[in-house]
């Protein structure tokens, strides 16, 4: 039988068992364990046709003891309350590993986009906004692009927040075009981030990321930029695949040629010569790097004992399993941990947002400089915990350091004994 996950068990399993290696009150870690809050709310909206249609959407806010909430908004048929709530969760290690001085959030409507129109898609994302108007705000929670979801919703939601507030707030929402108020290198910083733990990750295992092979599972934002962010520091990024399958060529693949393909037709596969393969092929091919980046789930338990990658770097949100985690640490493959990994986007909309506070934008490469300052610095945090505590694997460790610096910021406020 295949394993059944639910995303939010397994991020409470994550925090159960780096719970066991920090000094807090057993109360405090049920706290770091559930949302303070989760909206659910139907939507309805206008079709093309006329007629009227509902749909269910959420908005976790987990946790605000280190500032606002944060964290995106995704469309995708898949969205549950619960996986809403472990993203969210998600989120407010992910602030604390990399120290940007915000909680956790995450919101979603369980929808697929492409059965709309781009008009109904605007008439929905505004109702939201509409819903979401009383509980977000630039020092309460702070919504961004996730899974489906990018720089036209953004500008939407900040459009609508500004109208009923008869205000301007742009920095109430990041990842919005830079004419709307958005930032220099915003797009790229998940795939970035990825790259560089990549890059981090290689130096410490004392292995050359120059000439490695590797795999990309999901080409989305996230992992197109990050395969043709390790093709340019040297790697070799022999298969990719997105939800209709994938493409393999053992010389090699053009990460931004596939990308190209993909925004003509609407998938990687048919690229040039590559020859066709499952997500399964994909996640159990013999490569030096394997980068999951489509979503949750995507290797269990049963999958990971097939897993012949030496290194894994998480671009997506919970794609390991708990099960699959315990396989790998068996197996001594090395995993990347998501809340460090993929930081890099809401790092950088961090940046976008002080940038908005100020009124004052910066330029690309200081974007850029800033974001590998605070990737490589917490890449130090996390190894340094590795090593310095007695903890089975980098995730583990990801989870002492934020565990860590959450209780601090709680306990600073007074809130217990
Ligand atoms: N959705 C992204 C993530 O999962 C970015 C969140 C943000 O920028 O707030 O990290």
């Amino acid at each position: 039988m295949t394993e059944q996950t639910n995303p939010f068990e397994s991020f409470q399993e994550q925090v159960d068992d780096a719970a066991a290696s920090v000094d807090a009150k057993d109360g405090v870690i049920t706290r770091l364990k559930n949302p303070e809050r989760v909206l659910e709310t139907n939507l309805t909206f206008e079709r093309d046709d006329g007629s009227l249609e509902t749909v269910r959407a959420y908005r976790s806010q987990f946790n605000g003891d280190r500032g606002p909430y944060k964290g995106g908004i995704r469309y995708h048929p898949g969205v549950t309350r619960d996986e809403v709530k472990a993203l969210s969760g998600w989120m407010a290690y992910k602030c604390a590993v990399v120290d940007v001085p915000y909680g956790g959030g995450k919101g979603g409507i369980a929808i697929d986009p492409s059965d709309y129109s781009e008009s109904e898609l605007e008439r929905l994302t505004r109702s939201f906004a509409k819903e979401l108007r009383p509980i977000i705000g630039e020092d309460r929670d702070i919504p961004a692009p996730d899974v489906n979801t990018g720089q036209r919703e953004m500008n939407w939601i900040k459009d609508t927040y500004e109208t009923l507030e008869n205000t301007t707030a742009p920095g109430v929402i990041t990842g919005k075009a830079i004419d709307s108020g958005g930032s220099e290198g915003r797009v790229e910083a998940t795939g970035r981030s990825v790259a560089l733990a990549a890059r981090e990750t290689f130096d410490w295992l004392d292995r050359d990321l120059a000439g490695a092979s590797v795999a990309v599972q999901g080409y989305g934002n996230a992992g197109s930029v990050a395969a043709a962010l390790i093709d340019e520091l040297g790697g070799n990024v022999v298969a990719v695949s997105d939800s209709s399958g994938g493409i393999h060529a053992p010389e090699g693949l053009d990460p931004r040629a596939v990308k190209e393909h993909k925004t003509e037709t609407g998938a990687v596969s048919g690229y040039g010569d590559a020859a066709s393969i499952t997500n399964e092929e994909l996640l159990t091919m013999d490569v030096d790097l394997l980068v999951p980046a489509a979503l949750e789930n995507a290797i269990n338990g049963d999958l990971a004992a097939d897993v012949a990658a030496d290194v894994i770097v998480e671009a997506a949100n919970g794609p390991l399993t708990p099960r699959a985690d315990d396989v790998l640490v068996e197996n001594g493959v090395h995993v990347v941990p998501d809340i460090f990994a993929n930081a890099g986007g809401v790092t950088v909309s961090y940046f976008e947002w002080v940038q908005n506070r100020q009124r004052f934008y910066w330029t690309e490469s200081r974007v850029n400089e800033e974001l590998e300052r605070i990737i490589t610095e917490a890449f130090d945090g996390i190894i340094d915990a590795y090593e310095g505590r007695d903890v089975r694997d980098l995730r583990t460790a990801a989870y002492v350091v934020a565990i860590g610096r959450i209780v601090d910021a709680y306990g600073q406020a007074g809130s217990w004994p």
